[in-house]
């Protein structure tokens, strides 16, 4: 029987856990806050960003929303982070990508306070990361990481290929899978767009995490007997249905499923993750910040 992996469950766990970080900071005072910054009319990133909130608010961290108009410019934007950066009540920032095209996101990015990345897109933090000493682990490769332990999937020793070599997920993911740490300690191979035979690197994994924002990349063919499958993708594809359309991930659950050991369900699987471990930065940060340690789960 394959195992699937309850995102949702896994994310709840954590979710309670935090919620003694955050009283002991209530207790010295502190009341850690985040900030969301939303430069878009894109339905998608306005459900994001107030998933993101509402997750907050129910931990008890407070937060600060910035929506600029996407026909701003840079220095708009640049000059908001600069009021974030400077409130001491925002102990992170996240600012919800993707943004409008005439935006500089690495200046974007650079600008953030690198102890208010909680994204830990900031070249300081992923610089740290590949150090092996990482301040804030990007939430969704963190997640996919939380995810494989609560799974019992040991990652020392195994084969992990990843799919997409993006600075959000696949990058870092790769990162932490080959730290000499718990949680990592794989052999990793990084497929992307001019890999030139993706089944054949897949097939002989031992972990494959999808992570390349194409619907059904990933068939049960190019999964081993055995193997754990990690669905990063969140694609919308038309449908039949009241809005149009359907969310489905790049591989094909099914085909796949009958492959594998272990997977995760697109949605509930990776999603709930990446929020989950974004609370638990906003936590960390706010420790940092205000000097008040806590036992982060
Ligand atoms: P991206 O577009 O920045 O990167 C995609 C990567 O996939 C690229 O590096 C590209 O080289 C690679 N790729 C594309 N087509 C490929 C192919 N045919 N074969 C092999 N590699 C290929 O995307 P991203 O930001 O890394 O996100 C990837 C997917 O994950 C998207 O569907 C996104 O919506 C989803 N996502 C989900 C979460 C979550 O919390 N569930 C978080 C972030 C991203």
């Amino acid at each position: 029987m394959t195992r699937i992996i309850d995102g949702n469950e896994v994310a709840d766990g954590i979710r309670s856990e935090l919620e003694s970080c955050v009283e002991t900071l209530e207790s010295a005072g502190v009341t850690p806050g985040l900030a969301t910054v939303l430069m878009s009319d894109d339905g998608a990133s306005e459900t994001y960003v107030s998933m993101k909130q509402r997750a907050c608010a129910e931990l008890g961290i407070e937060s600060v929303h910035a929506e600029l108009d996407p026909t701003e410019p840079t220095d708009v934007l640049l000059e908001r982070i600069d009021d974030l950066n400077a409130d001491p009540a925002v102990h992170g920032i996240l600012v919800q990508l993707p943004l409008p095209d005439h935006i500089d996101d690495r200046a974007v990015l650079e600008r953030i306070e690198p102890t208010k990345d909680v994204d830990g897109f900031h070249p300081e933090n992923a610089g740290l990361l590949v150090a092996g000493e990482p301040r804030f682990k990007p939430c969704t490769p963190h997640g996919i990481q939380r995810l494989l332990a609560a799974a019992d999937v040991d990652t020392e020793g195994k084969d992990a290929v990843v799919v997409g070599r993006s600075n959000i997920v696949g990058k870092p993911m790769a990162n932490l899978l080959i730290q000499k740490a718990d949680g990592g300690n794989a052999t990793t191979t990084v497929c992307h767009s001019r890999t030139a035979d993706l089944g054949e690197k897949t097939r002989q994994a031992d972990v494959v995490i999808a992570a390349a924002g194409y619907p059904e990349l990933i068939d049960g063919s190019m999964i081993g007997e055995g193997a754990t499958v990690i669905d990063v993708g969140v694609n919308r594809v038309e449908a039949d249905t009241e809005k149009g359309y359907e969310l489905v991930g790049d591989v094909e659950f099914e085909s796949a499923k009958a492959k594998a050991d272990a997977i995760t369900p697109v949605p509930g699987g990776v999603g709930p993750m990446t929020i989950a471990m974004l609370l638990y930065n906003t936590v960390k940060a706010a420790s940092i910040q205000a000097d008040v340690p806590v036992s982060l789960p």
